[in-house]
């Protein structure tokens, strides 16, 4: 079988952005409203300082007012909501995300539950995970991640899924169970898989579409892919890359790879996505778009498609 498709989620995501920026112009014009995105962040881990940073710049290009909150590790929950409820009560703020993980002090439910669900961008919110599962996607903020995989999966497949079969290799709360909802209602036939899943590798080698949400280096290797299968990879992970030499404090550098082997998988599938340019760049696109249909929301004004 010749080589997959690489889905290129970057080039996806581009185009989601120009149409975020092109709806930003249209809403601010009509109504003045400009779509607010507040970014809360505690503590100082490195990944998560990146994230956070790439967010910020993203919302200033597409035109929004960009809020960022830094707060020191040891800043209190209290503190911490104080700060969400004032997000929640401020107009020009259409959208609050707060950096998961929190230090552990802080009841990460908690600070998510006290989230205004009409500006849970995220999609973490009690109310939003209940409408997407129970079938009312369209007024649900779905998770960044999931939604833009599932761009990537309807950008091959088309919208209707019927007759395919899905498995997601993966059951967290921010990934693999909204991935599961998604594919769902896109009449997918749907397993999904984890840790405790028996014979994983033939579990996969069922899925017409194979999602990986696992958080292990290279695990899924062309053994657990179909012949044809769409192959979304959610996971990413550093690894030492000591080909690439070593850093000034000597160790090796490191690089990027997804949960997927890439090279076994896309001699057999049809069309995979790459780790980096595949689901990442989709996850920050999606926040803006999920900013901008609440923004339009609050201004009444129906969001571009
Ligand atoms: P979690 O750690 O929350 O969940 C991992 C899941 O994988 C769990 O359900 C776990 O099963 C399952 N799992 C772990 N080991 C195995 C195994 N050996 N066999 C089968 N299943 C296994 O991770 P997330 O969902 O938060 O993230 C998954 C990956 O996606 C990570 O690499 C993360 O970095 C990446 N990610 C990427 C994003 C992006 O923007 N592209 C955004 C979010 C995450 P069990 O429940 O039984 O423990």
């Amino acid at each position: 079988m010749a080589e997959a498709r690489r889905i290129d989620g970057k080039a996806v995501a581009a185009r989601i952005i120009e149409t975020v920026k092109a709806g930003t112009a249209a809403l601010t014009d009509k109504t003045g409203t400009k779509p607010g995105l507040a970014v809360v962040i505690v503590g100082s881990d490195p990944a998560s300082q990146v994230y956070v940073g790439s967010k910020a710049k993203t919302a200033n290009e597409c035109g929004f007012t960009s809020i960022k909150h830094e707060l020191d590790a040891e800043t209190s929950e209290a503190t911490l909501l104080d700060i969400v409820r004032d997000l929640n009560a401020d107009p020009g703020v259409h959208g609050i995300l707060v950096q998961l993980p929190l230090p552990k002090h802080i009841d990460e439910a908690k600070v998510i539950q006290t989230i205004d669900p009409d500006k849970d961008v995220d999609g973490f919110h009690l109310i939003n995970v209940g409408r997407l599962s129970t079938g009312s996607t369209d007024e649900a903020f779905v998770p960044c991640t999931p939604a833009g995989s599932m761009l990537l999966i309807r950008d091959v497949l088309g919208d209707d899924l019927s007759g395919k079969t899905a498995v997601i290799v993966g059951r967290s709360n921010i990934v693999g169970k909204p991935m599961a909802q998604l594919l769902l209602a896109a009449n997918a036939t749907v397993t999904i898989a984890h840790s405790r899943t028996k014979d994983l590798a033939s579990v996969c080698r069922g899925a017409d579409i194979l999602v990986a949400a696992v958080g292990r280096p290279e695990m899924l290797t062309g053994d657990y892919v179909k012949e044809g299968a769409v192959v979304i990879d959610v996971g990413i992970n550093r690894i030492e890359a000591p080909e690439k030499g070593l850093k000034e404090d000597g160790t090796p550098k490191t690089r990027l790879v997804g949960d997927v082997n890439y090279a076994e998988a896309a001699a057999k599938a049809a069309a995979i996505t790459p780790v980096p340019g595949g689901v990442g760049p989709m996850t920050i696109a999606m926040l803006m778009a999920n900013t901008l249909r609440s923004a339009c929301r609050s201004a009444g004004v129906e969001p571009p498609k």
